[in-house]
């Protein structure tokens, strides 16, 4: 069926800064389409995050999908943050609720799914999250919230407490992840993102068979993380099905 683009149709988006490789913009526009909804998302570039609630406002935009490097600083200027959002300190959507603009986190959503997925409920599991930004403060609070105990792997160790003290978990130097036995570990830094293919976070001699291993990284799909776990006899879970979980 041919969709037609009117002065009806509602429009939708994702922020940040750079933007152009978000895989957003397909993804949700072929799931507008498949609901049958009239309703279109692009991608905006914009530097600052107060610009943004202002913009979307303005033009009326139905909600926002929130990325690097917006995710903390758009936090000031919404109407309100959910819980979740609120506790993580970070928002990846934003909704527009009848003019309120309100902040909400799916990210650790994208990741629980992800895993249990693949690997079945993360509930008495350890998993060790190797970084210590917003993804993984989100992926470390949906885990606990799930009902797992965590393990912070960063190179900056008041960054690593921050995240994993709250949640009462524990902070170790990221050069230390491979020391311990876990069910489950998650990249939750750049390292192994295109150019840089080659990078992986752990040594991968430390990952064990039936460990599941979800690679936030996305691009490529198929990680050196991801392919050592593979040949590991691990589980490897793409940042993909992260990405299709959070949306
Ligand atoms: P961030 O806030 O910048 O945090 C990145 C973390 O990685 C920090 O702990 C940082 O340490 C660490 N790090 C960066 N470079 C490193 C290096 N060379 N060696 C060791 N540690 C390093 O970024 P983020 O928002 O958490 O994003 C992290 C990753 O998650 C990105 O690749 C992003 O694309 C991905 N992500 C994927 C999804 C998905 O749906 N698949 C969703 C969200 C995010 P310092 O603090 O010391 O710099």
């Amino acid at each position: 069926m041919d969709f037609k683009i009117t002065s009806k149709t509602r429009l939708f988006g994702v922020v940040g800064h750079p933007v152009a490789h978000s895989l957003s913009p397909v993804m949700m526009n072929a799931a507008f389409r498949s609901l049958g909804l009239d309703a279109v998302y692009l991608a905006f570039d914009v530097e600052e995050a107060g610009d943004i609630v202002g913009a979307a406002r303005a033009l009326g935009l139905g909600g926002l999908s929130v990325t690097i490097p917006h995710k903390e600083a758009v936090i000031p200027f919404l109407d309100g943050v959910q819980d979740d959002a609120r506790e993580i300190g970070a928002v990846n959507t934003i909704v527009n609720d009848s003019g309120s603009l309100i902040g909400q986190n799916t990210d650790w959503l994208g990741a629980t799914g992800a895993i249990e997925e693949a690997a079945g409920p993360v509930r008495g599991k350890l998993f060790m999250i190797l970084g210590a930004g917003g993804a993984a403060r989100a992926v470390a609070w949906g885990l606990v919230k799930r009902g797992a105990k965590v393990v912070v792997a960063a190179r900056d160790q008041d960054k690593a407490r921050r995240v994993a003290e709250p949640l009462g978990g524990l902070a170790i130097p990221l050069e230390n992840a491979g020391e311990f036995k876990v069910h489950g570990m998650v990249n939750a830094t750049p390292l192994g993102m295109a150019p840089d293919t080659e990078a992986i976070p752990i040594d991968p001699r430390a990952i064990k068979e039936g460990v599941v291993v979800l690679d936030t990284v996305y691009r490529p799909v198929k990680t050196l993380l991801l392919r050592e776990a593979h040949a590991r006899g691990a589980i490897p879970v793409s940042g993909l099905r992260m990405l299709l979980h959070q949306a």
